[in-house]
């Protein structure tokens, strides 16, 4: 089989690999559409956790091929997509479920094996059976249930009032959950018109361009997906007094966002952060199967594993049309 190894920062190779074996708990998979995720870049760059070599990939959906002698949920043929992250179960955290910080914490396409590869093999507790759902809508389950664990966080009230800062594919998820939650209005900006444009087809009732238009003190809820901390340092100018910011976006390890801290005193904020998800899978699955989020508008490039660096690289540059980047190894 072909997989896309990062042997080190900064080095793909396609490798020609053996397929996989699998112990009796696991399931060997047929990657059939397998999304890139900024932290896939993040491991490109060597800025993330992780070790090398890796093949990264840890948003995808396939078909199962073999199924372990202890698989129980599964038969060959079902057609799966994959929570990545798997807590041990048995530490102190996890045990408090509190699972996404789990002490022996390990992640399919982060620390084993994942998806940009034509099979890989996956304990059967990461794997959810998607139906009849297209697989590079399965692929979304993943980033899509960090954003509902982001939303149960924010815990929005109904009829709020909301801003929104970015509309990539992760702010475009977050804009229809906020939707559904029962915003009574959204405002997104993005420095990119296109995107702006797009957020306002997906629901959002305005957008911007630039951040100095926004009204002062006026959001129920600010939501930054931008992970820029220049921009995340501006989230509590726009908070009203008593309203609570979400800072979702993944910034850069190692750098420090200014804000000045009387305000956050003096408004009475509340400041939220979000890591990974918790159980959120298959309301993930639930929503896109009910088309109550939309995901066929998100994708705009599907490349051949071949080309998993060039799609790397559309991402790195954050050129205006690229949204998620789907790699479909079998096609
Ligand atoms: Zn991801
Ligand atoms: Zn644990």
């Amino acid at each position: 089989m072909k997989a896309a190894t990062i042997l080190q920062p900064k080095q793909i190779e396609v490798q020609e690999l053996p397929i996989p074996g699998t112990a009796p708990s696991e399931l060997l998979v047929r990657v059939m559409a397998s999304g890139i995720c900024g932290t896939d870049v993040h491991i490109f760059q060597g800025e993330y956790l992780g070790s090398y070599p890796i093949i990264p990939g840890h948003e995808f959906a396939g078909v199962v091929e073999q199924v372990g002698s202890a698989v129980t949920r599964f038969k060959i043929g079902d057609r799966v997509a994959i929570e990545p992250n798997l807590p041990c179960d048995n530490c102190v955290n996890c045990l408090n479920n509190r699972q996404n910080f789990c002490l022996n914490w390990q992640a399919v396409g982060v620390t084993r094996p994942g998806g940009m590869s034509q099979y890989v093999s996956v304990p059967e507790k990461a794997v959810f059976d998607i139906g009849e759902l297209p697989f590079e809508q399965g692929a979304f389950m993943e980033p899509l249930s960090c954003v509902l664990h982001g939303l149960e966080r924010l815990d929005l009230a109904v009829a709020s009032k909301v801003l929104l800062l970015g509309a990539g594919p992760i702010g475009l998820l977050l804009l229809q959950g906020l939707r559904l939650n029962g915003a009574a209005e959204v405002l997104v900006v993005d420095k990119n018109p296109d995107r702006a444009a797009l957020a306002q087809s997906l629901g959002a009732d305005r957008s911007l361009t630039n951040l100095d238009e926004i009204e002062r003190d006026a959001y129920d809820a600010v939501v930054d997906a931008t992970g820029a901390v220049a921009v995340m340092g501006r989230t509590l100018d726009f908070a009203r007094p008593g309203g609570k910011v979400l800072l979702f976006g993944v910034p850069p390890a190692g750098q420090t966002m200014s804000i000045e801290a009387f305000p956050i005193f003096h408004k009475g904020l509340t400041i939220l952060s979000s890591y990974t998800s918790l159980r959120n899978s298959y309301q993930a699955l639930d929503l896109l199967n009910s088309k109550s989020i939309r995901v066929d508008k998100l994708i705009s490039h599907r490349l051949p594993l071949e080309e998993f660096q060039r799609g790397i690289e559309f991402i790195e540059k954050g050129s205006e049309l690229v949204y998620k980047v789907m790699i479909l190894p079998n096609r």
